[in-house]
């Protein structure tokens, strides 16, 4: 807490006083050496006088509130006037709390006691807002950022490319036969299967930079900023080895996964202004391909760039990706 008052005898008093209590005070002579202390070591809890130099109680409150902080700022007036239009002007200028000097210790104590659940309410209304924002922009399933602040998030990101000229790439990714886990192992087994699929692709990207988001079901979307087409395939790549290379550990014990990779990434020459659908409609057309010539692989646009095969050879047809008219026949 900060305890303000020119007179240096009634501030070393009331500094051993509330030290003797467990605060931390630092002090100040009067209003504007107050900001500046507060500006640089900020207290929650303010005991200020009224009658000071420079800058008296009455103005400190209302610079205090007229000021952004880390978290509220309790104020208390502690001052020998004791008229009612004092007591009116200084709640009037923001003070929380007026007390009369001389004050009994034991009633500031419990002044300050009562302007610390106030703090201590903010504190807990702030950390659930804080909660309630992520869970509102997270998979419940698997943690990772849900389809809603894809759609809210890749736009900012794509404006953001444009802006200064940096490249941008998405991979679609989605499970193979992913209904065929649930059928056979169940649908609890299915959703184990979901999380490890998360676990071992989320820590393949940047960490702040690239970010992994559920699409829908068994669809994840990588969105990798200042990541060009080449970038962006070679890591789909990598995914789908990493996916592909060692069965998941499930309750039912090891499964065997694949997953297909489609990719797109915003051309160097943009004259389109492609939108977030459109970029994730190219990905979505890409993901078809890799699925229709047999699954487990990366299909990207310009006939699938990344169609690499198990020899490294391209087994993809050099054609354009077809517009998304549907999900790909069951084989
Ligand atoms: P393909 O290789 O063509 O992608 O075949 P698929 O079986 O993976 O695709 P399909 O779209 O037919 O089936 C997707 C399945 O994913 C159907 C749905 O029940 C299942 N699914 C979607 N969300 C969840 C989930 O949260 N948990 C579980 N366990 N299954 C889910
Ligand atoms: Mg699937
Ligand atoms: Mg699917």
């Amino acid at each position: 807490m900060l305890v303000v008052d020119d007179h240096p005898v009634t501030r070393r008093l009331l500094e051993v006083q509330l030290q003797r209590e467990g605060y931390r005070v630092l002090s100040a002579a009067h209003g504007r050496e107050a900001l500046e202390r507060l500006g640089e070591d900020f207290c929650p809890l303010v005991l200020t006088d009224w009658m000071m130099p420079e800058m008296d109680g009455l103005e400190l409150c209302r610079a205090i509130r007229g000021r952004e902080w880390d978290s509220y700022v309790y104020l208390i007036l502690l001052t020998a006037r004791d008229a009612l239009d004092d007591v009116l002007t200084g709640l009037e200028a923001g003070a929380d709390d007026y007390l009369v000097k001389p004050v009994h210790p034991m009633e500031l104590l419990a002044r300050l006691r009562t302007g610390r659940r106030i703090l201590d309410l903010e504190r807990t209304l702030k950390e659930r807002t804080r909660e309630i924002a992520r869970l509102a922009v997270t998979d419940p399933l698997t943690g990772v950022y849900n389809r809603r602040y894809l759609m809210e998030q890749l736009p900012r990101e794509l404006r953001r490319a444009r802006r200064y000229r940096r490249p941008l790439a998405l991979i679609l990714c989605d499970l193979d036969h992913f209904k065929g886990v649930n059928d056979t192992l169940g649908h609890k087994v299915g959703d184990e299967v979901l999380q490890e699929f998360t676990r071992r692709l989320g820590g393949q990207v940047r960490q702040g930079v690239d970010w992994l988001a559920r699409y829908g079901g068994e669809e994840f979307v990588f969105v990798l900023p200042e990541t060009d087409l080449a970038g962006c395939l070679a890591l789909a790549w990598r995914l789908r080895e990493l996916v592909a290379a060692a069965p998941f550990p499930t309750s039912a014990g090891p499964v065997a996964v694949t997953a297909s990779f489609g990719v797109a990434a915003l051309p160097a020459t943009d004259a389109a202004h492609l939108g977030a659908e459109a970029l994730l409609a190219q990905a979505d057309a890409c993901l078809y391909q890799a699925k229709a010539a047999g699954r487990n692989r990366v299909a990207g646009p310009e006939g699938g760039t990344a169609g690499r095969d198990e020899a490294g050879n391209n087994p993809w047809p050099s054609r354009p990706p077809r517009p998304m008219a549907g999900r790909p026949p069951k084989e």
